[in-house]
């Protein structure tokens, strides 16, 4: 067995088999991959949709209430994504678009729909907007800070 580096692509050779490539032009340019997960994008959603799959019933009144708030794009689960902004209404088209369908499965209490469509989303804002989670864990903590700096000053 042997490992070669050819053209950035880590290459193992075992015995006369043909050589395998383990990494495709990852070992320069390539940093590794931090993929978000839909409860590091919109986390409190993220709880709320569990809940509402495995331990409201289907008829509990909080349904009520979250229904209006998916039907509010600042407060549903893409405009929790956009730290509570509505602004995503004229930039995104799949956006706006995901906003709508988790609303409807959440109507219809469709679990696996909601399921898919939480993939989906995953995977949008992966590929579009993962700087925007970013951001939006910046301003929070610049917030709490502030908060922290108030708190100390008012003692
Ligand atoms: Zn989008």
């Amino acid at each position: 067995m042997r490992l070669d580096i050819v053209n950035n692509n880590i290459v193992l050779y075992i015995g006369g088999m043909y050589p395998k490539i383990l990494f495709y032009d990852s070992v320069i340019s390539h940093k590794p991959s931090s993929k978000l997960l839909f409860s590091e994008i919109s986390p409190m959603w993220s709880e709320r949709l569990n809940q509402a799959r495995d331990n409201i019933s289907p008829f509990a009144s909080i349904r009520l209430k979250w229904y209006y708030e998916l039907k509010e794009s600042s407060k549903c689960v893409v405009g929790e994504a956009y730290g509570f902004s509505s602004s995503y209404v004229s930039k995104c088209k799949k956006c706006n678009q995901l906003g709508w369908k988790f609303m409807f499965y959440f109507l219809i209490q469709s679990n696996s729909r909601i399921e898919k469509t939480k993939h989906d989303f995953e995977d949008h804002w992966n590929k579009e907007h993962p700087e925007t989670t970013t951001r939006n864990k910046n301003k929070m903590k610049a917030g709490a800070d502030l908060d922290l700096q108030i708190q100390s000053y008012s003692v």
